[in-house]
């Protein structure tokens, strides 16, 4: 069966068609600026050449049909006919603590993920109009929701918990979701199958390391901690995100810069992280260059975010009492050595033992530590796209 995996932002949708037999990608792409001049989509086959086409999308209704009319082209489409998509599953970023699972998208599904909106308010209507976008489109085919947050709802309530009045988390539901479940979910899973042991024996930290950062801790299949919260903003230094902040911070810079709410929040979303501190920019590439070059800022950029990588692993190791497996995963987890060795020689104490040969790699599914380490640390790069592609597949069948 082909399956059409939709990510659905505000402004911007990424698409794939999946076969879910082979689990090859037979059509790629994206559409951005929707609702903005200077819309455009991008359209890859499988092998094929990438074409880009500026065409107007005034709403997502119309981004989904440049979509579908791309992957059905008579000359570059991959498919002949809609009636060869047999499902869609659509990647939702806030299930509350209503969906522990991802779902088939009913009207009662529908309703619930609405209800989850202020928990996500950028995120959750932007994906929902993708969804209401592609039902019209393809009423008969059988859609899925599958929820970022889905993955850590086994998160104990000693782990969720703010220390907050407890009637905030009866009331508005204030306490911790954590995000990237998908992710975290592909990548625990196949750390284990690369370690040839039962998912259901190991204790895996999982570090999701990209422009979003996020740790989780996965004990016998079951995610028992993770570092983002309630928003993504929690947990590590991010590109552009402050990460973990004394929160006495956002009034005391309210009043030194003049900043209502709105603003405090900006700068802790966008314009913080390794951004903030390296003043250079939120790419790590660059934060890496400059910091060859000598700039100071940007090697305390990349100390600063290593080291709250290196406490977070500590934090999981000890609330699980202990680590078999680390993967890391994600554009920096994936594809920065650098980071990996100056997180892995702070590790020592776990026994932890690199093969520095073997992390000179990128983008590969690969054990990096040595035969006698006493935690597996790998390289296992995700893909968000076909662990949503194999969960509506799972709903469908
Ligand atoms: P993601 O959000 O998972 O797409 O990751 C994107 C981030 O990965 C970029 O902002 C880069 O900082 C980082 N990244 C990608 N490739 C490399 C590389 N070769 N070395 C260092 N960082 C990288």
């Amino acid at each position: 069966m082909n399956i059409l995996v939709i990510n659905c932002g505000s402004s911007s949708l990424k698409y794939q068609l999946i076969n879910s037999d082979t689990e090859a990608v037979l059509a790629k792409g994206l559409c951005e600026r929707i609702g903005i001049e200077g819309s455009q989509i991008t359209y890859q086959p499988a092998g094929g050449e990438k074409e880009i086409t500026v065409s107007p999308m005034p709403t997502h209704t119309q981004a989904i049909q440049l979509v579908l009319d791309a992957l059905t082209n008579e000359k570059t489409g991959v498919i002949k006919s809609l009636d060869e998509v047999g499902a869609v599953g659509h990647r939702v970023v806030h299930g509350g603590e209503k969906f522990t699972t991802s779902t088939l998208l009913t009207d009662e599904a529908m309703k619930a993920i609405e209800e989850c909106n202020d928990l996500a308010p950028l995120h959750n209507p932007a994906n929902l109009i993708g969804i209401r976008a592609c039902q019209e489109l393809m009423p008969n085919t059988p859609m899925a929701a599958v929820f970022d947050t889905a993955f850590h709802q086994t998160m104990p309530q000693e782990a969720y918990l703010y220390g907050l009045p407890y009637e905030y988390y009866e009331k508005y539901k204030v306490r911790r979701y954590g995000f990237h479940g998908t992710s975290h979910s592909f990548v625990s899973k196949k750390a284990a199958e690369m370690a040839g042991k039962p998912y259901e024996d190991l204790k895996i930290i999982v570090c999701h390391l990209g422009n979003g950062a996020s740790l989780s801790a996965v004990d016998h299949g079951k995610s028992v901690d993770t570092s983002m919260g309630l928003t993504p903003l929690e947990g590590l230094i991010m590109g552009t995100r402050s990460g973990d902040i004394d929160p006495a911070i956002m009034e005391y810079i309210a009043k030194k810069e003049n900043l209502d709410i709105a603003g405090v929040m900006n700068v802790l979303n966008k314009k913080s992280g390794v951004l903030g501190i390296s003043g250079v920019s939120s790419d790590f590439r660059d934060i890496e260059n400059a910091a060859n070059e000598g700039n100071e800022r940007a090697a305390t950029a990349l100390r600063t975010f290593n080291y709250r990588v290196i406490k977070y692993i500590g934090a999981y190791a000890a609330a699980m009492n202990g680590v078999d497996i680390i993967a890391f995963t994600a554009g920096l987890g994936e594809n920065d050595k650098n980071m990996r060795k100056a997180v892995c020689d702070h590790l020592s104490y776990l026994g932890v033992k690199i093969d520095e040969e073997a992390n000179n790699v990128r983008g590969v599914d690969r054990i990096i530590s040595t035969p006698d380490s006493a935690v597996q640390v790998m390289i296992v790069p995700t893909n968000e796209e076909l662990a949503i592609a194999r969960e509506t597949l799972a709903l469908v069948k």
